[in-house]
């Protein structure tokens, strides 16, 4: 059986050092990766390597993650029986999601990395490389698997800067664990249809921002965005709160461009008919703001960029947002 290994660069592969420069750059190619890891050669998988971008994944697009979301469905339809990614981890929470929304295999799509670089002591990419190669479940989408753990790209979150075990599911947990070597699947979550695939054109004209609430803020920075972007992701406060001040910027804008809710919180989800103050959840929605349910802000923002690049209007982005948000 053939594993497909796409390389894109991220601290898992930085033992590189720029010119003039003390901090470590990607320079391990996926050859040097995978002759790293004790063990994979006993899994008795070949692991066929593309070398993609050897990059930080603060500079990765959305185009570059749809080409390699491409190039490892042709890897699957060659036969591969899955796809492992690896990456820097600091971006991986929105590039795995994106990926998730979009593959339309049953193969598993893993996408790992690592926190230490491999010129520290107790390097962490091997031993995810490992386990993200073991993992061949299918029918669960988008995976994450870092620290021996398994979770669905939909819930998974960088919850720490440095720690090792810093990716975490907060509403859902890990769907399983690498246990002794074992994949053990735990939890098995519903899997909403791919979305079609987006044309790469449309998408790279549209764009989408996102605002973090924050106290007294009155949006002002928000001014004139309908003419230069798309769509609006507001991190709101709890349950979907912004200042009153801020609550009439918001509803013009949602009558130019879609502006969807979330909570800036990082757990649980955005209300639709609890609180009734201006500025309150029920406030923004009858102002024509669409519901971005359990979405992370980050991650609805990659959800409503390819619902805007597909034409969706607010109808459609409000009944995908209630099916995946
Ligand atoms: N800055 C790195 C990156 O995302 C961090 C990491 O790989 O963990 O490329």
């Amino acid at each position: 059986m053939t594993v497909a290994l796409f390389t894109l660069g991220g601290t898992i592969s930085m033992a590189g050092r720029a010119a003039g420069s003390v901090g470590v750059v990607a320079r391990l190619t996926g050859r040097d990766l995978t002759a790293a890891v004790p063990g994979l050669a006993d899994l008795g998988e070949e692991i066929e390597i593309h070398d993609v971008e050897a990059m930080p994944s603060s500079s990765l697009t959305f185009a570059q993650v749809l080409e390699v979301v491409d190039a490892a469905s042709r890897a699957v339809a060659a036969g591969a029986r899955g796809v492992v990614v690896s990456q820097g981890t600091d971006s991986l929470e929105e590039t795995a999601y994106l990926a998730d929304l979009v593959w339309p295999h049953p193969e598993p799509f893993v996408v790992t990395g690592a926190m230490r670089n491999p010129t520290l002591a107790g390097p962490d990419g091997p031993a995810n490389l490992l386990a993200a190669a073991r993992v061949g479940r299918r029918d669960l989408g988008g995976l994450v698997v870092l620290d021996d753990e398994i979770h669905a790209a939909r819930w998974v979150r960088k919850q720490h800067s440095t720690s090792t075990s810093t990716f975490g599911s907060r509403d859902v947990g890990a769907l399983g664990q690498v246990i002794e070597g074992r994949v053990r699947v735990l939890v098995r979550p519903d899997r909403p249809a791919p979305l079609p695939w987006p044309d790469a054109g449309r998408l790279a004209a549209r764009r989408v921002a996102l605002h973090v609430v924050s106290l007294e803020d009155d949006g002002a920075q928000l001014d004139g965005l309908a003419d230069t972007h798309d769509g609006l992701v507001v991190a709101g406060f709890g349950v979907g709160h912004v200042p009153a001040t801020m609550a009439p910027r918001l509803g013009a804008l949602a009558e130019r461009i879609p502006v969807v809710l979330t909570s800036r919180t990082g757990g649980g989800s955005v209300l639709s008919h609890t609180y009734g103050a201006v500025g309150s959840e029920v406030d923004l929605l009858s102002r024509g703001l669409v519901n971005g349910g359990l979405l992370d802000p980050y991650k609805a923002r990659v959800l409503l960029r390819l619902l805007v690049a597909a034409g969706a209007d607010r109808a459609a982005i409000a009944e995908a947002f209630a099916t995946r948000g």
